[in-house]
């Protein structure tokens, strides 16, 4: 009779938009103790747009606005098209770029004008070492506070203006958070950005584990410190950054388009873009397993 049930309960997630490639994944999330959602794009919109920038003495905001956008031409990051959209907003031209480069986790890089250069956030800054003036630090500090990504413009080695980036938190989220309280299910938030900006979100949405500027190849590990405390862990995410977190957590969880590595990473797979199916995901589990016994 086993089989019979796996196969309806397959049939029903699917109806309810989630595929399932892993069936034993599906019968545990019923179990789970906690879920980490990753932030950008999961949790929130991830659809950014620049509403403010600050730049160090004798550089001009628009030119280097311009410059920023040059370096993140080759980019396809949620940030990169912010950056872009804000300089074409502006009517501004980005000069020739070449020599792209993606850190990932951090930023890219490219050549322009024989100046190397590079945009990016927190994690950038600590890798290339690079001196935060006053006023920027007290201009990034601010941003954070009002739940603002920073990124910085570095050229010839030299901090030269930073962008503050407003993204929207999803008006689903906030159901999510309470639902999954309801189920009596810790909810934690991993994210490359921040601690200020992850703290704000996750202060707004109630989330109760904050892990912020976690570079891509320690996103897993996160997961593991939650089930090295004996938890049963989902992870929600959408990135190629979240695939190794996916494989690790019990259940793990792509969701809206996902990249090709994230939805092959994952045991299930919503395919709408909505945090809310990981509510009924859970459910389901609930419902349909609570039948077999
Ligand atoms: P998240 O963990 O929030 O999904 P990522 O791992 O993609 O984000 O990126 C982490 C951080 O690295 C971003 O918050 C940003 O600071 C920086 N970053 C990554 N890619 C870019 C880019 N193309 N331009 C500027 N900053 C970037
Ligand atoms: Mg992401």
């Amino acid at each position: 009779a086993i089989p019979l049930v796996v196969a309806i309960n397959t049939s029903l997630a699917a109806q309810n938009g989630m595929l399932v490639r892993d069936r034993i994944a599906m019968e545990e999330a019923r179990n789970l103790d906690a879920i980490i959602f990753d932030k950008t794009g999961t949790l929130t919109e991830g659809e950014h747009g620049v509403v403010d920038m600050a730049t160090v003495d004798g550089v001009d905001a628009e030119d280097a606005l311009a410059l920023a956008a040059a370096v993140e031409s080759d980019s396809e990051h949620m940030i990169a098209r912010a950056i872009r959209e804000a300089a074409d907003e502006r009517g501004l031209t980005p000069p020739d770029a070449s020599g792209f480069e993606a850190i990932k986790g951090r930023g890219v890089r490219a050549t322009v004008e024989g100046d190397e250069v590079y945009v990016g956030g927190p994690n950038l800054l600590t890798q290339l070492d690079s001196a935060v003036p006053d006023h920027l630090q007290r201009f990034a500090d601010e941003a954070g506070q009002n739940a603002q990504t920073v990124v910085y413009l570095v050229r010839e080695g030299e901090l030269v203006a930073a962008f503050a980036m407003a993204d929207v938190i999803r008006e689903e989220s906030f159901r999510v958070v309470d639902a999954l309280h309801d189920l009596g299910i810790e909810v934690a938030m991993l994210t490359g950005d921040s601690q200020d900006v992850a703290t704000a979100v996750a202060d707004e949405l109630g989330i109760d584990t904050v892990f912020a500027e976690v570079l891509p190849e320690d996103k897993d590990e996160k997961v593991q410190e939650l089930q090295d405390q004996g938890k049963l862990v989902g992870m929600v995410g959408d990135g190629v950054n979240d695939a190794p977190a996916l494989t690790r957590a019990d259940v793990g969880i792509a969701i809206g388009s996902g990249t090709d590595v994230a939805v092959q990473s994952a045991d299930v797979i919503l395919v709408q873009n909505n945090p809310l199916d990981v509510v009924r995901l859970v459910k389901l589990s609930t419902a349909s397993y609570r039948k077999m016994q």
